[in-house]
């Protein structure tokens, strides 16, 4: 990959041409071919090639002249390499890439009876230390462009097409917080659903955020189809300041008034994420102050069994999570509980790190940077434990 970051998107016209996709998708490609005088039908041609074919190099965009291609070609791989494949006994693959500039970062490919789901990361490591998760561990590296999220869904699409497979949803919950880098996350998202290009529908992707209020409703406004998921996992904020440092700045009152500002504007269900962790937050007064949060709301709960891998936590046993779910049942909150995946691999909610990768990546950021739609970052937390 370029390294270089994916031009802001705050306010892309309402139609693009395959032209102009290439261009905010893959900026340095389209501004070298502007470089070798290539006329401006083959911009569009490369787009198609990309994101129709995908897997392929650029020296098999065929539609191209031979020594366009050959100059392509010259700059390495399309954008992430497969550097490693992991595969689960439940179905679940792992995929570790390289960026262009050597940064490693996972996506996991979950293979259900119908269709597939593709769980792509936005960043490189995460700013903000939640205590559960492997990836907050990791500290953050740096944001991905557009073309390197959506070139995470063109390799699972280019390995389940060699299982006569398809990608059926897409959910932005890999390493990293979305909203955090949003610009690219709209731009990929952009791409993703463009009728001309991969052609995915608007309602098959899902964004998963821990709960930045800006970044919420900017996302309702420019993609009010798409999926909400909030990362809630405790409806205190004490027990949630605990578990995710990031309450301190966005505490659940304003989060919370950010969802029902999203569903003034979508009229979209929101799902609400709970990890349950054995004698944290899984008792059934946890559960009750949860549905007093949530009752009256268009939303469903999802109950995640803790999976190992960062922080002293314990999994809930299976009778409390089915305790916990049937409390918020009868105060008409909607829950499901859903089967980790993954396990085996380290693949599964919480467990993405890119420690163990042969190669390492840099040393994390040594600052946040400021996002557009925010007026300050919330503050990195020191880390209050190693390594997962
Ligand atoms: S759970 Fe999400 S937001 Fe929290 S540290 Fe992990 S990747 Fe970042």
């Amino acid at each position: 990959m370029s390294g270089r970051p994916s031009r802001p998107s705050p306010e892309l016209p309402a139609t693009l041409n395959a032209r102009d996709l290439l261009a905010i998708y893959r900026p340095d490609i389209s501004e070298e071919l502007v470089r070798l005088n290539a006329p401006p039908y083959r911009h569009t041609q490369l787009y198609e090639h990309l994101v129709r074919r995908p897997g392929a190099t650029f020296i098999e965009a065929s539609s191209l002249p031979l020594n366009l291609r050959e100059a392509l070609a010259a700059r390495g791989h399309t954008t992430l390499e497969v550097r490693a494949r992991q595969d689960s006994a439940d179905g679940t693959t792992k995929l570790l890439f390289a960026a262009r500039d050597g940064v490693l970062l996972e996506s996991v490919i979950m293979r259900y009876a119908r269709r597939s789901t593709v769980c792509v990361s936005t960043q490189v490591g995460c700013s903000l230390a939640c205590t559960f998760c492997s990836t907050g561990a990791m500290g953050f590296i740096r944001d991905l462009t557009a073309a390197e999220i959506v070139d995470q869904v063109r390799a699972a699409m280019a390995l389940l097409e060699t299982e006569e497979k398809r990608v059926g949803n897409i959910v932005f919950m890999g390493m990293g917080e979305p909203l955090l880098n949003l610009d690219a996350v709209l731009v990929a998202i952009r791409v993703l659903k463009d009728p001309a290009g991969m052609d995915f529908a608007q309602r098959a992707l899902s964004v998963s955020t821990v709960g930045i209020p800006a970044g919420i409703r900017r996302l309702a406004r420019v993609e009010p189809q798409v999926n909400l998921a909030l990362s809630l996992h405790a409806a205190d904020d004490t027990l949630r300041t605990r578990l995710m440092p990031v309450n301190r700045r966005f505490p659940i009152a304003q989060v919370m008034r950010a969802v029902d500002d999203h569903f003034v504007l979508t009229h979209r269900k929101l799902f609400v994420e709970y990890l349950m962790l054995a004698g944290v937050n899984d008792q059934l007064r946890h559960a009750h102050t949860l549905a007093t949060l949530l009752q009256g709301r268009v939303l469903t709960v999802n109950l995640i069994p803790w999976n190992p891998g960062c922080g002293d936590y314990r999994p809930s046993s299976p009778a409390a999570i089915a305790a916990f779910q049937q409390q918020l049942a009868e105060r008409g909150v909607e829950a499901t509980i859903r089967a980790g995946r993954g396990l085996d691999i380290a693949a599964a909610c919480g467990q993405l790190a890119t420690r163990t990768a042969p190669g390492r990546n840099p040393k994390p950021a040594s600052r946040d940077r400021a996002r557009p739609g925010e007026r300050r970052q919330p503050q990195r937390p020191k880390p209050t434990r190693r390594r997962g």
